[in-house]
């Protein structure tokens, strides 16, 4: 099938680069001129493992191409997909101009039917209001083409997001009564669904709740662990423990109950928030997910108070970790962005390491920190370490050089990544969340 999919970022980027991968033409659109550039050259413009040699294989095989022109691509496809940014607005309410932008630039300009499919996260009435604009645009434009609004939220997880959309859990797809629409999705995604990926029709209105509702779920249980972690510290409990003996329950399963620093990124906290604010407008009441989030803002700030108490005056400070976290360079509401000022502001400085967030974080950091090239010169002469993002290269660091290396021994483990034993025998003093 000919398909645009315009936005070419963390999703976007890779769901055009995956449906080339399977065998559909595509046409990655952005307005980024700079991107579109970069991204014609065969390189990536983020960091997610597996995705450079797929924008090079799609360029290869001439499946995939990319331009700053929607116009000029819409005579060629039958589908649209918007996956533009969605970010908070006022009020936390999700901002959904881009979306807007591109509904209405494919209803100014289309000539044929088509359909739009918004991948974006966007709140529940999203695709009915998209769908309306389109109306009042087609009907102005005095054409009568068939443009209806198809929900298809994604799911891929930064870090493994080509598998995650090469071998996605489940497609949810939104439609509200278009048999068309219907065909053309099965017939778009028949390569998953043909290897047994389950592919789910729901109403527009559904398929735009599940995406909150999962994250939302998901950050809950995050929380949910978080929460205990105030207590076993007080109770000379191990959280750790807890939840191996949780997890083994089936009906609650080992994943996203690993206590730490809280939630960050792209998605769980704006998501989470604009749920919220789409609850207000409806009149109820979500305490679930209301305390979700403070449990989680708070969360950050007590394990960085415990820090900022125990560092002696002017330290050196080695920051192990920038991006929210591990496989990505995405710094979208990560720790390190609130733990920086408040070192700063305090008076210490900071070294830090990263294996992909580096340059990220200098766009924002520019003169203020200072960026190692290693792990270990990151620790060097250092009076604290903080891990803050569990890559997986600082778990195999050997405790007793990092000790050697560092001036002081305070280990503070925002990801309890390490055996508090082993890292006490290295001669470090350890804290992790929620471990007496
Ligand atoms: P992003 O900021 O990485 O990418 C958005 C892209 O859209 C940018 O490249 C931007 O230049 C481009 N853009 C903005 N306005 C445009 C326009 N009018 N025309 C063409 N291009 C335009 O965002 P993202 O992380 O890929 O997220 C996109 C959507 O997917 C959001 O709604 C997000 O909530 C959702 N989502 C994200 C993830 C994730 O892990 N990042 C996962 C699932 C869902």
């Amino acid at each position: 099938m000919k398909i645009a999919v315009v936005g070419t970022g963390y999703v976007g980027l890779v769901s055009a680069a995956c449906f080339a991968e399977l065998g559909h033409t595509v046409a990655g659109v952005d307005i980024d001129e700079k991107k579109i550039a970069v991204l014609k050259g065969g390189k990536s413009t983020i960091y997610e493992p597996e995705l450079e040699e797929l924008i090079q294989r799609g360029l290869g095989s001439g499946l995939l191409s990319f331009t700053t022109d929607l116009k000029s691509v819409l005579p060629e496809v039958e589908i649209v997909f918007s996956a533009v940014a969605t970010p908070p607005g006022e009020g936390f309410k999700a901002d959904l101009r881009a979306v807007f932008t591109v509904a209405e630039t494919v209803a100014r300009n289309a000539e044929k039917d088509l359909i739009f499919v918004n991948k974006s996260t966007v709140p529940v009435g999203t695709g009915g209001k998209c769908e309306e604009r389109i109306a009042a645009i087609l009907k102005e434009r005095g054409k009568t083409h068939s443009i209806p609004v198809v929900s298809n939220p994604e799911f891929l997880r930064e870090g493994l997001a080509v598998p995650d959309t090469l071998m996605p859990d489940r497609i949810i797809v939104g439609i509200n009564g278009n048999d068309h629409a219907r065909g053309m999705m099965e017939e778009l995604y028949r390569p998953l669904t043909r290897v047994g990926r389950p592919l789910l029709f729901m109403s527009r209105e559904s398929a735009e709740i599940v995406k909150y509702a999962s994250n939302s779920f998901l950050a809950a249980k995050i929380s949910f662990i978080n929460m205990l972690t105030a207590f076993t510290e007080k109770t000379g409990a191990n959280i750790r423990d807890i939840a191996a003996g949780m997890g083994l329950d089936n009906r609650i399963g080992p994943k996203f109950l690993h206590a730490g620093i809280g939630y960050g990124g792209s998605c769980f906290p704006k998501d989470v928030k604009a749920l919220l604010q789409t609850a207000k407008e409806y009149g109820v009441s979500f305490e679930i997910v209301e305390a979700t989030d403070r449990v989680n803002t708070a969360q950050r700030f007590r394990f960085f108070e415990q820090i900022l108490a125990a560092l002696p005056s002017k330290a050196r400070v080695a920051l192990w970790g920038l991006s929210f976290k591990p496989r990505t360079d995405d710094m979208r509401e990560a720790p390190s962005l609130d733990l920086i000022p408040l070192l700063l502001k305090a008076g210490h400085s900071v070294t830090a390491y990263d294996p992909a967030a580096m340059e990220n974080t200098e766009k924002i950091f520019p003169k203020e920190i200072t960026y190692a090239s290693s792990p270990m010169e990151a620790v060097s002469g250092a009076d604290a370490l903080v891990v803050l993002t569990e890559w997986d290269l600082f778990r195999g660091q050997d405790l007793k050089e990092v000790k050697k290396a560092m001036k002081g021994k305070d280990l503070f483990d925002g990801r309890n990544i390490y055996e508090p034993k082993e890292a006490e025998e290295a001669g470090l003093k350890y804290r992790g969340i929620g471990i007496s």
